[in-house]
């Protein structure tokens, strides 16, 4: 963790471990200071906003800016939801707790009431964000032991504003002072809700606050590795995780003291969704930078509905140029704005568009996010989806990135990195299922029951290393009943904590038994055995790199498969570059593709999605594709011809289906943004229909068209002449 605390990207990682941790800590007879909070029956409000906006405010504001810009706005998006800066770090509103800085030009203004009572006047539900990451001078002379501290116990000046301090988040400025700051707002001004923004610290803290609380909650003290594995280190995890569950209680409580269904709303959520469900989660993604591919905000979107279901999830999406360095007054073009804000609600996210600054510097950003979100009104009703099609998923595991790096123990320092190791292989599958234009989900390793993961055909592992003996044997009943599993790498070799085990919990379905590992394999290849529906399209390919990361495995018959391996030799000096004798081809299995009970599995005893995502070799897309095709063995619900890169969903509504086509094809591809718009096709779609629907009506969103269909074999067959950036099959039916 860097000074500044946890950068944006890295928080969002801590956010998605803090999201696992519930359940372990629950599983350790710990966290059951988790509320349930809400329900789908009291959350009528949360549900009729589809389209949310975020102003947040700065010191200078209060004289300066102008409220009918923002009414104004609101009313031309038909935003009906508005998240307005109110307290914590500072405040305002006239704010009565004691030490609670008004902004430095509030005056006698309170400009959080101006906004709340002119979002009602529009109908809108409000909001109120607060933050606690910081604290002012005066509250630091009174309480020097809120303070953060770092390792040395020195306290932690905030590292951009040289006035104010960092917040210790198990001391009292989060568990005093800032539930009297969440009582004082929800009773004056009734929001129905809270948003929280740094709401869980800024990196660890050493300060004595928490070197006691953690010494008395588990007789250690303070760990100094970054290892999981470390003890020290595993306890703090699971404690950090109990003290946020404690956090969470007292200022969700503290959020009902004007409004009796009022809720806390963390950043990123934290939910335990056995346990704990807000009634809206926001996933703060403001923007993209580097190489982060345009899926991304859908892959988030579809990470948070694993759990919320179709509780809404809403994708925070900044107008401003938003990367490590944060210009926070600046403004993105249209196409990356409409580019990134498409991306997530093809996915099922709610658009929310957050302002820094309630002034307006530069408005180039309103045409745009007005075009996005007039569209989405004008649409309305196709977005409120009831159900995902797709009959694959991937699974999520929260407890793989906390407690696992696939398998390669994270050394001091090397947490982020180790993380990010998970997420590649992650990404890869994700990328390839995107390329081959499969429809799917992701589902949360937390809910392996039958009723979460039965409506997947296909559930795809990768390198899912920390998986528990319940979740191995969920996965076997699974299978056994019909499920299929396409796994990579060192899946199932680690128990829920990261405790290495001496064979895979999944040997028997994988039909081989674990040896070793081996990483930064150099120069050894994959041999395709056709005919076989996981070689197809390889028929002429005698050779395919192989992964860098390898599993010795021991299999349990010698059954042939489709694709053995060339083990690794010599890549120099050149003369060299030859395998041994007898080693051009073997019969070592670098695939196992069997069929279980009713079901089917792919095991890769490699990270060929890892290396997919390093390398991007279209000979393991083609793998990683008929895997997945292999195991599905039926009909995709929807599938798509036509040129180029496209990302897809099909979605059921009320009264309709919307098939959902984004184009990718993007002159700046991987890296940087879209410049413009380079519209695509012609595309044909064809969409299963479900049974008992009668199709009525089909037409096209983005262009507002009427298409040619037929339908052939039960399916609906749509000719979509071209795309811009996303285009909506809308069906109607009855
Ligand atoms: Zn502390």
């Amino acid at each position: 963790m860097d000074q500044d605390g946890a950068t944006r990207r890295e928080a969002l990682q801590i956010g998605a471990a803090a999201l696992t941790l519930g359940a372990i800590a629950d599983s350790l007879g710990a966290g059951q200071a988790f509320a349930v909070t809400g329900d789908m029956a009291g959350l009528p409000w949360a549900n009729d906003a589809m389209r949310w906006a975020q102003v947040a405010f700065t010191e200078e504001d209060p004289p300066r800016y102008d409220p009918n810009f923002w009414f104004d706005l609101f009313r031309k998006t038909h935003v009906e939801a508005v998240t307005l800066s109110a307290g914590g770090d500072i405040a305002f509103y006239p704010t009565k707790v004691p030490l609670h800085k008004r902004a430095r030009d509030l005056g006698d203004r309170d400009m959080l009431g101006e906004m709340i009572k002119g979002a009602r006047a529009l109908k809108m539900s409000v909001i109120c964000r607060v933050d606690p990451h910081a604290m002012s001078e005066e509250a630091y002379a009174a309480h020097p032991e809120w303070a953060a501290c770092t390792e040395d116990g020195k306290p932690r000046r905030h590292w951009a504003a040289a006035d104010m301090w960092v917040t210790c988040q198990n001391g009292g400025f989060y568990f005093d002072f800032m539930p009297a700051v969440l009582q004082e707002i929800s009773t004056h001004y009734k929001p129905e809700g809270f948003f929280g923004n740094r709401w869980a610290g800024s990196g660890m803290c050493w300060c004595q606050t928490c070197r006691t609380k953690f010494r008395a909650a588990t007789g250690l003290e303070l760990p100094v590795s970054n290892d999981p594995q470390e003890p020290r280190r595993k306890a703090y995890i699971l404690w950090n995780q109990q003290m946020r569950a404690q956090q969470f209680a007292l200022w969700n409580e503290a959020s009902k003291a004007g409004n009796r269904d009022g809720f806390f709303s963390p950043n990123g959520g934290l939910n335990d969704p056995n346990t704990v469900i807000h009634p809206i989660v926001a996933v703060d993604r403001q923007g993209r930078s580097g190489t982060t591919p345009v899926w991304m905000m859908g892959k988030y979107a579809k990470q948070v509905r694993a759990y919320m279901q179709n509780l809404p999830v809403c994708g925070l999406f900044n107008v401003g140029v938003e990367d490590e360095n944060r210009w926070k007054d600046s403004v993105q073009r249209g196409p990356e704005l409409e580019a990134w804000a498409h991306s997530g609600i093809a996915q099922g996210f709610r658009p929310w568009f957050c302002k820094f600054n309630a002034r307006i510097f530069d408005p180039r950003w309103v045409a745009p996010v007005s075009k996005i979100f007039q569209w989405h009104y004008a649409n309305d009703k196709y977005m409120r989806n009831t159900a995902n099609l797709a009959k694959v998923a991937i699974l999520n595991s929260y407890q793989s990135g906390t407690f696992t790096a696939g398998g390669v123990a994270p050394v001091a320092g090397d947490g982020i990195r180790a993380a990010q190791r998970v997420g590649d292989a992650q990404n890869g599958y994700y990328q390839a299922l995107v390329e081959a234009r499969i429809p799917f989900e992701m589902a949360d390793d937390r809910q392996m029951e039958p009723a979460h993961i039965d409506r997947y055909r296909v559930l795809v592992l990768p390198d899912i290393a920390a998986l528990s003996d319940t979740q191995c044997r969920q996965i076997r009943d699974y299978v056994n009943a019909g499920g299929r599993i396409v796994a990579t790498g060192e899946t199932s070799l680690y128990d829920e904590l990261g405790r290495k085990r001496a064979n895979f919990g999944l040997a028997d379905l994988f039909g081989c038994d674990y040896v070793k590992t081996e990483s930064a394999i150099k120069n050894s290849y994959l041999t395709p055995r056709p005919p076989h529906a996981l070689t197809h399209g390889l028929e002429n390919a005698p050779r395919v790199i192989a992964a860098s990361q390898q599993l010795t495995v021991k299999p349990h018959d010698s059954a042939p498969q489709p694709l053995t391996l060339v083990p690794s030799y010599p890549d120099l000096p050149m003369e060299r570059v030859f395998p041994e004798s007898g080693q051009e081809a073997t019969n070592i299995p670098a695939i196992f593709c069997r069929e279980v009970g009713k079901g089917r599995v792919v095991y890769f005893p490699s990270d060929l999605d890892r290396t997919f995502w390093e390398v991007l070799s279209e000979d393991h897309l083609v793998l990683l594709k008929n895997a997945v095709l292999w195991a599905m063995d039926e009909a995709q619900p929807m599938t798509v011809t036509g040129p180029g890169l496209i990302d897809m969903s099909y979605w059921r509504q009320k009264n309709s289906l919307a098939a959902h086509l984004v184009n990718m094809n993007n002159p700046m591809m991987m890296k940087g943004p879209y410049r413009e718009m380079l519209p695509a096709g012609p595309y044909t779609v064809s969409l299963a229909i479900p049974a008992g629907a009668n199709v009525a009506r089909v037409k096209l969103l983005e262009s507002g068209r009427v298409p040619k269909t037929r339908s052939a074999g039960g399916r609906l067959i749509v000719e979509v002449p071209r795309i811009r950036l996303h285009e909506v099959v809308a069906v109607d039916i009855t």
